[in-house]
């Protein structure tokens, strides 16, 4: 009866709209305005380009000045990879045309595949996933296709206590058990730490190397040994993949699969929520479950192939985000084999630059040699009531973007530094100076840091109301 009626009612709406009565000009008779128009904005052109103007201003970005906000790689990205992203060949593509018509498209995504692969040591490629936490969940998929082929029931991974937060979360949407491992004195993984789980449970674990710290897991291949030897496989978390980039291979670690940020690494921007690539690599047993289609190289030509029998099937519309596709083949073609490596050997010397300048004045409770990133403790102004938001937020009135702070979650008031391979020493110089003011000013007058940032509109916002409950637009 409910349903019926429910039905009778949208065909009456329906109706209604498919044949309105139409005055004379063709608009219907509903939307012709029965008032005067009131309150319309009376601007003329230059204060519409100076409201927006202003607007665009108060927006802070990597062509701004520096933000070094750890594990999340903001680098200056080439602008030439924009624009050749946003060539007409490009953006007029419609994914419904005729591959005869996109051979180019899908030349680039074959490539890409082969050079990401080569980049990774890894056997294959899939550009379908749209972030890192995406690319996650795929790779765990495939795990889980890998051993149901097998017949094999594993339900654990392992992701250490400094793992980024989607590890876990990636994991338990998949449906596995997540247990959390701690990180030893060195701030590394240790084979005795995986020892208890190393039986017929085990699924993955899942690494980031160099881990959350920046430093680099040195028992990685001893690991490796041993999950492989109970059955189980690696995965590796290449959200970020500036601290080794054409100096080591997670293939080579004995990683089985890896996932990668374009918008981290690949030149992308990223942070404003544009979109992103989580490209998934393989090795070679775990290619058949890949997500379809797959582009593949036929005779002369490049076609789209469904027919992958052991497949998870779709993980997303069409192929990925194209362009983001586009910006990291022109970025990796551009740099080519020696410059690629460059991006590592500049983002690790500025990282330990950095390091060593302010463990001066910071405490840096696992100080080693860091890759491209390192993570300093701020506990010791807790006594001065200030914490590591505070100094973050008092960064905000030098011109600098805040570090990322309170992640890894093992190092109390932490803030962690990435300071990336575009960056000048004359950069690096000021951020320091610009630290030790403010921790001068802690010291002298705790107060005027805890107010900060003073000179924006914003002050301090609600930090969980403002994560909780986005509103992106009004
Ligand atoms: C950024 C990041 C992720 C998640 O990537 P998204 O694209 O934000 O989903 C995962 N792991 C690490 C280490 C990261 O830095």
């Amino acid at each position: 009866m409910l349903e019926r009626s429910l039905f009778e009612e949208r065909k009456s709406r329906s109706t209604r709209y498919v044949d309105p009565p139409e005055t004379e000009l063709g608009i219907p008779e509903n939307l012709i305005r029965k008032t005067d128009l009131k309150n319309f904005p009376g601007l003329s052109e230059p204060e519409v380009v100076r409201h927006f103007t202003n607007l665009s201003a108060l927006n802070y970005g990597i062509d701004n000045n520096f933000y070094p906000l750890g594990s999340c790689s903001m680098k200056y990205n080439p602008k030439i990879n924009e624009a050749l992203a946003e060539l007409d060949e490009f953006v007029d593509i419609h994914p419904y045309m005729d591959e005869e018509y996109a051979q180019g498209a899908l030349q680039i995504m074959y490539e890409l595949e082969r050079l990401l692969s080569e980049i990774t040591g890894m056997y294959e490629f899939t550009l379908h996933p749209s972030a890192g936490a995406h690319g996650e969940l795929t790779g765990l998929f495939i795990a889980k296709a890998y051993f149901d082929d097998r017949k094999e029931r594993r339900n654990l991974v392992i992701v250490p206590d400094s793992a980024h937060g989607t590890n876990p979360a990636s994991a338990a949407m998949a449906g596995f058990n997540v247990v959390e491992v701690k990180s030893d004195k060195r701030g590394l993984i240790s084979p005795s730490a995986i020892q208890p789980y190393l039986n017929e449970d085990l699924a993955l674990i899942m690494l980031t190397n160099p881990n959350t710290l920046g430093l680099f897991e040195e028992d990685i291949e001893e690991i490796a040994r041993l999950t492989h030897n109970a059955g189980g496989l690696l995965y590796y978390d290449g959200a970020n993949l500036n601290g080794i980039i054409g100096i080591t291979r997670p293939g080579d670690m004995g990683f089985d699969i890896v996932h990668l940020n374009l918008h981290k690494t690949f030149s992308t921007p990223h942070g404003g929520g544009g979109p992103g690539s989580g490209s998934v690599g393989v090795k070679e047993y775990l290619a058949p479950f890949l997500p379809i289609p797959r582009v593949i190289h036929g005779d002369n030509c490049y076609t789209l192939d469904y027919n992958l029998p052991k497949s998870i099937g779709k993980i997303k519309c069409f192929y990925g985000n194209f362009t983001v596709l586009v910006k990291a083949y022109c970025y990796i073609r551009l740099l080519g084999r020696e410059n690629l490596r460059s991006i590592a050997e500049m983002a690790t010397l500025n990282a330990n630059y950095l390091q060593e300048r302010l463990s001066e004045i910071l405490d840096i409770p696992y100080k080693r040699l860091c890759k491209h990133e390192f993570v300093a403790s701020l506990k010791f102004l807790k006594n001065r009531g200030i914490r590591a938001l505070d100094i973050a937020k008092a960064l905000i009135d030098k011109g600098f973007h805040p570090p990322t702070v309170y992640f890894p979650l093992i190092v109390e008031e932490a803030i962690m530094i990435e300071p990336t391979e575009t960056e000048s020493l004359d950069t690096l110089d000021r951020f320091v100076e610009a630290l030790k003011e403010i921790l001068d000013t802690a010291e002298s007058d705790p107060s005027l840091v805890k107010e900060s940032p003073r000179s924006h509109r914003v002050k301090r916002v609600d930090e969980a109301k403002a994560s909780r409950m986005l509103r992106v637009r009004w």
